[in-house]
């Protein structure tokens, strides 16, 4: 499986709900390693592109005033097949149907306040990740720094 890079939000909800140090010590156990971690207040222009998919959608005008309410912490995380992976991890989108064991499956109710945000394919994380991070905000480990990454 391709090393992959994928773009993780733990919002609002998630940061309010001191949730940020659960959902990274899943990704870390799991063992993907994290490659660019900040925190920060989203403004209305980054959520609209970062949402772009939803313009249309009747809740998106929920979902932008939701992600920008108060700061996320945004992440990327890298490794194999690391898309799915964090995806899976995740659970539904809607935590009435997020199996137990997953993040909206022991965290949350609410489809609104669903705690985390992953990107969905490989090509809308690079995307993602451009968006949120500049090239030299994210970390290149050398095979040497890497010899405790699991
Ligand atoms: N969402 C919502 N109502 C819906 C569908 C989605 O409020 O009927 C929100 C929900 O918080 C979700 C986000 O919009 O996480 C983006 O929707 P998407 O379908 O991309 O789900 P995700 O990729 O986050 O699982
Ligand atoms: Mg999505």
């Amino acid at each position: 499986m391709a090393d992959e890079r994928t773009l993780v939000l733990v919002k609002p909800d998630g940061v309010q709900r001191a949730l940020v140090g659960d959902v990274i010590s899943r990704l870390e156990r799991r063992g993907l390693h994290l490659v660019g971690l900040k925190l920060l207040l989203i403004d209305r222009a980054l959520a609209e592109r970062h949402y772009a998919e939803h313009r249309e959608k009747p809740f998106f005008g929920d979902l932008v005033g939701f992600i920008t309410s108060s700061p996320v912490v945004a992440m990327v995380w890298e490794g194999p097949g690391a898309v799915a992976m964090v995806r899976s991890m995740m659970g539904a989108t809607d935590p009435a149907n997020a199996a137990p064991g997953t993040i909206r499956g022991d965290h949350a109710v609410s489809i609104g306040a669903n705690v985390v945000h992953g990107s969905d394919s490989v090509s809308r994380a690079a995307e993602e990740v451009a968006l949120f991070f500049e090239p030299g905000e994210l970390v290149e480990w050398t095979s040497a720094q890497a010899a405790w990454l699991h």
